[in-house]
């Protein structure tokens, strides 16, 4: 794996672009520029990793946008040290993202093949996130509650158990719908354990999976 001075230049470029479409967070676009897009593609897109562009990443599923993976990580308002769920670890690249924030990141992922293949790659970069396989309805009890929680996928209602494994005073990001478009929501669970949600606008998701047989 080659991380040169081009894709160093490339994505200089795609945080002007990020930064130009409304990403604020010096901590997400320093993450942005600092993690190697392109190791997390298949070599034939190496090309256009830099480009504000989803791609297959096999088992029918897609990395997210740059654009989508800063929104949702800046809703998040990330704080160093802060335990964080990721339903939907797919190519890895978001997990990679929080972890380059400081975040102590958690990660499921339905399918096996994309479980697998991350599981490779993620501590060839130095990463330490935990990643398991399995389904995301149910996050994961043994190491909640979560300061934060983000949904990569299409969730056709806010699971419960996620919400019950929210911290108070935590924060999810979930894109919700059950159709080729979602609404972004930003549900935030105050000190009293009061929740409250807000909408972020239009987002387009491969969709949150029913769990199956295993
Ligand atoms: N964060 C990823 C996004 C991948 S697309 C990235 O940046 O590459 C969404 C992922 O959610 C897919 O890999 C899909 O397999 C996974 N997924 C779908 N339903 C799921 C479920 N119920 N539990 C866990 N992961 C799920």
């Amino acid at each position: 794996m080659i991380d040169n001075f081009r894709h160093k230049g490339l994505r200089k470029q795609l945080v002007a672009e990020l930064e130009e479409k409304g990403i604020k967070q010096q901590a997400v676009l320093d993450a942005i520029m600092a993690v190697p897009r392109h190791y997390f593609l298949d070599p034939v897109f190496t090309k256009q990793a830099y480009s504000n562009m989803a791609f297959q990443i096999g088992a029918g599923q897609t990395i997210s946008h740059p654009y989508t993976v800063a929104f949702q990580t800046e809703l998040l308002e990330l704080s160093k040290g802060d335990k964080v769920l990721e339903i939907g670890t797919g190519s890895g690249f978001q997990t990679a993202v929080l972890c380059e924030i400081g975040a102590k990141v958690y990660s499921i992922e339905r399918q096996k093949e994309l479980f697998l293949k991350t599981k490779q790659l993620i501590p060839k970069l130095n990463y330490t996130p935990k990643l398991r396989y399995g389904d995301g309805y149910k996050g994961w009890p043994s190491f909640a509650p979560f300061d934060k929680i983000i949904i990569t996928c299409g969730a056709p209602y806010i699971p419960e158990d996620l919400v019950n494994q929210l911290k108070n005073g935590g924060r999810m990001v979930i894109p919700l719908g059950d159709g080729k478009v979602q609404e972004m929501i930003l549900l935030v669970k105050n000190e009293a354990g009061e929740i409250s949600q807000k909408s972020f606008g239009k987002f387009s998701f491969v969709p949150m999976l029913k769990e199956t047989a295993k």
